[in-house]
Parts: structure tokens; sequence; C-alpha cells
């Protein structure tokens, strides 16, 4: 008996110790895990003494462990979106010049793909000012900001031969930095738009000047001795007239020009019968044309008379008195200018044409420029400010139309804008959108709306 007792309690002490074991070979397996960076499984609870307790911990960090690796994989998956996302190119480079990582806008810029990690970034790309700025933040005694503006050779969207990018490299965090990480932003369109804006303000400056100085010459002349010479005071009184209305010319222009890249001064659409607009604009110009024995025609003959537009009539007015003016100016004696309306689809087509001196092909898409003109000198005899076309693009943009231009030099030049045809119920529309301006509650999500609820 017992005999029998010590054998049965014997047992019991013996699988005690077996699920002991057990607990303790888990735990072992776990720490084990843990050590190949991998995640670490629960062990069965065991209810007493050290190992029950032993049990009970490890169990406890292994929640902790799991959680924390949980929300490390989920901060690092948000972080590679975020960088994935980024307009900027984002490099980490190790200290032994191996690609570490690179973002998706980076793969885009460099050509860079998911094989290009563990290779020789000098291999990679082949840019030495990239190189230069790895160089730089590795240091050669220790890592170190380093900011700096790279112009690389390759073609951006827009097709432009060199892409101006700015640099920004920083340390890795650790002792020694396990690398550095650069940040590059492509500043190309920033630099275009500083150099149009240093071209405009010199452009400016040199137009203003111009008529000034010739105003200020003719002034001094005729206090110095030519008042009363009557063989020149007269003229030279011209003169000045000339210049000044040059000058006025010029600073409307420029006033016209910045109101509408500003988008002040929004334009008041309503349907407008476009042939009843046109024509008028074209008689304003038939003594001058007269005068340079010039014919200026119009023709609306297949053109259905009523057919309107959804434009503002001052915009019109701009856009053709420019076409026109310049039709006469740059036609030499004895041509022709002529203005014809036509329908295009959903689009009234309006053409001025004329049989002048042309634009060389080159040319064609420069002249939209502003103060871009083919001939500085005639333009400037002819009282051009080189701003009118520009002024043109705008305002047809700014009414929802589009402008284009075909010329053969010696031949003559055809500016055909398309105009959006008004749709039924567009009236009333633009009635709610004035009584709006009045009241500044806005209805109708049309561009005019909203560029004036801008303003
Ligand atoms: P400008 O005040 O000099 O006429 P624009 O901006 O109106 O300035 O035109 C830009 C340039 O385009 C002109 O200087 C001229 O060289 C050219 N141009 C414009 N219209 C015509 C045309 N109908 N025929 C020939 N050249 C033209």
């Amino acid at each position: 008996m017992g005999w029998a007792v010590a054998a049965c309690l014997g047992l019991i002490a013996g699988g005690i110790l077996l699920r002991q074991w057990r607990v303790v070979v888990s735990v072992s397996q776990g720490l084990d895990r843990l050590a190949l960076g991998q995640k670490p499984k629960l062990v069965r609870a065991f209810p007493f003494g050290p190992v029950g307790r032993l049990a009970r911990e490890f169990n406890a960090a292994t929640i902790e462990i799991r959680a924390q690796a949980s929300r490390r994989e989920r901060d690092h998956s948000q972080l590679l979106v975020v960088l994935g996302a980024m307009a900027e190119a984002v490099v980490a480079v190790d200290p032994r010049r191996r690609l570490l990582f690179a973002n998706a806008s980076a793969h885009q810029l460099f050509g860079l793909d998911a094989s290009s990690v563990g290779r020789l970034v000098a291999e990679l790309i082949r840019v030495p000012q990239v190189q230069e700025a790895v160089d730089a933040t590795l240091g050669l005694e220790s890592p170190a900001t380093h900011q700096a503006e790279l112009v690389i050779p390759g073609r951006d969207a827009a097709g432009r031969a060199v892409r101006y990018l700015s640099a920004r490299g920083s340390p890795l965090p650790g002792h020694p930095a396990p690398g550095v990480v650069l940040v590059f932003h492509d500043v190309t369109e920033l630099r275009r738009l500083e150099s149009m804006r240093q071209d405009f303000v010199a452009n400016a400056s040199h137009e203003l000047k111009t008529p000034l100085a010739s105003i200020k010459a003719y002034a001094e002349t005729l206090l110095d001795w030519a008042i009363h010479d009557e063989s020149v005071n007269i003229r030279f009184l011209e003169r000045i007239d000339e210049q000044a209305n040059r000058l006025d010319q010029l600073i409307q222009d420029l006033l016209s020009l910045a109101r509408l890249e500003s988008g002040q001064g929004a334009f008041e659409h309503r349907p407008i019968v476009l042939a009843s607009a046109l024509e008028p604009c074209v008689e304003s110009h038939r003594d001058r044309a007269a005068a340079k024995s010039l014919r200026l025609l119009f023709n609306a003959r297949n053109f259905p008379r009523e057919t309107t537009v959804f434009a503002d009539e001052e915009a019109l007015h701009q856009i053709f008195n420019n076409l026109i003016d310049n039709a006469i100016k740059y036609t030499p004696e004895g041509g022709r200018v002529s203005v014809s309306c036509l329908l295009d689809g959903d689009m009234a087509c309006v053409e001025v044409e004329d049989t002048g001196i042309g634009i060389p092909r080159d040319e064609l898409t420069r002249i939209f420029e502003r103060f871009y003109r083919v001939d500085k000198t005639r333009s400037r005899e002819l009282g051009g400010t080189g701003l009118g076309l520009s002024i043109v693009k705008h305002v047809v943009q700014s009414i929802g139309g589009q402008i284009d231009v075909t010329s053969r030099v010696g031949s003559g030049s055809r500016f055909t804008v398309l105009l959006p045809r008004a749709t039924e119920g567009q009236g009333g529309v633009e009635r709610e959108n004035q009584e709006a301006r009045q009241t500044g509650v806005w209805t109708h999500p049309d561009p005019a709306a909203t560029r004036a609820s801008q303003d």
C-alpha cells in the first residue's frame, strides 16, 4: 500500500517536473526566436512556484514585445507611404556609399528600382554632383548636414534640358552614423519663374526708360534753345507727345497684364451676339487701314448671324482690337486684312488674316511671350509695346477660348481664335451671377463666378 502511494506521488511529481521542464524549454525557444529577430510565442501557463512566475513574466513580456513590434511595423509602413508620396526624392546611403533606400520620386528622378538597394551609388547615379553631395555629408572626419544646389542633365515633363535640384544631406542618427539621407527638391520651375521675373523687370524698365529718355532730351533741347526756333519747336513737341502716348500705352498694357495675371477685374460673362460685337470693332480700324491703302474686310457670310458666345464684351474688344491693330501694323501698303467668322462644333471661330510681312516659323510660339518682338526696332517705330499678344492670350484663356497662329514670311499671318458658344440657360446663370456680385453669394460654379468670388 505504502509502495503504491509512493509510486503515485512519484508519478505526480514527475508530471509536475515534466510540465516545468516544458515551460523552461518553451521560454528558451522563445528567447532563441527573439535573438533571431522573430516574434516569441506565448508559453503554456504554469500555476505554481518560480517556474509559474517565469511563465507569467515571459508571457507578459511577449505580449508587450508583440505589441511593440506591431506598432513598429505600422509606423514603418506609414513612413514608407509618406516617403513614397513625397514629391522630393529621398535617398539613404551607407558609409560605404551603397544605397540603403530610395523612395518613388528618387526612382523616377535617377532611374532606380528595387534591385538598386545595396549597390554603389556611383554606379547607380552617374551624376558627379550627387556623389559630391554624398561625400560632403559623410564628411572626411565626421558626417555633417550639407546643403547644395545641383544642375543635372535630363529632361523633365516639360522637356527642359537641365534640371535644378536643391539637395540637403543629413547624417542618420547613431555613433558612428550608419549613413546619410539626402533629400532632393526639384526647383527647375522656381528657377524658370525667377528668371522670367528678372527678364520682365529688366525689359519693363528698359521699355519705360526709352520713351522717358526721348521726352527728357526733347524737353531739354526746347528749354536750351529750340523753344523759339519755329523750324523745330512744333516737331519737337510732337515727338514729346508721341513718346508720352507710348509711355501711356505701355503703362496701360502693363496694368492690364498685372490685372489679368492676378485674376483681378474678372470679366462679366454673358451671351454676346458675336457678329454684332465684332463689326464695330472692325469698323473702328477702317480709317487706319485706309490711310495705308489696305483693304479691310469683314466676312460673316456663312456664319449664322444670331450665334452667341459666352464671353465679356470688353474682353472681345481687347482681343480683336489687338489682332486687327497688329494685322494693319505689319501689313505693307496695298495689302489686305480680313476678319472672318466660322462655326467649329461647340466653338465659334474668328480668323484675323493679313497679307503682311509674316512671322518666321521658329518665332511663332514666342510671339505670345511678354515683350517678345520679331523685329524690335520695327515694332517700336510702329508704336508697339511687345505686350499686345501676351494680353490677348491671357484674355482668350480667361474666357475659356483658344488662340493659334499660322504664318509665312512675306505672305502673311492668320490668327485663329476659338470661343465657347453660349448654351441655353447661360443668360439665366449670368443674371444670377450679376446679382451674386452685388450680394456676394454665389450659387453657380461658373469660371467667372469662381474668379469673382475669390477677388
Ligand atoms: P507689338 O506691340 O510689338 O506689336 P505684340 O505682342 O502685339 O507686340 O506682338 C509681338 C510680335 O509679334 C510683334 O512685335 C511682331 O513681331 C509679331 N506680330 C504680331 N502680329 C503680327 C502680324 N499680324 N504679322 C506679323 N508679325 C506680327
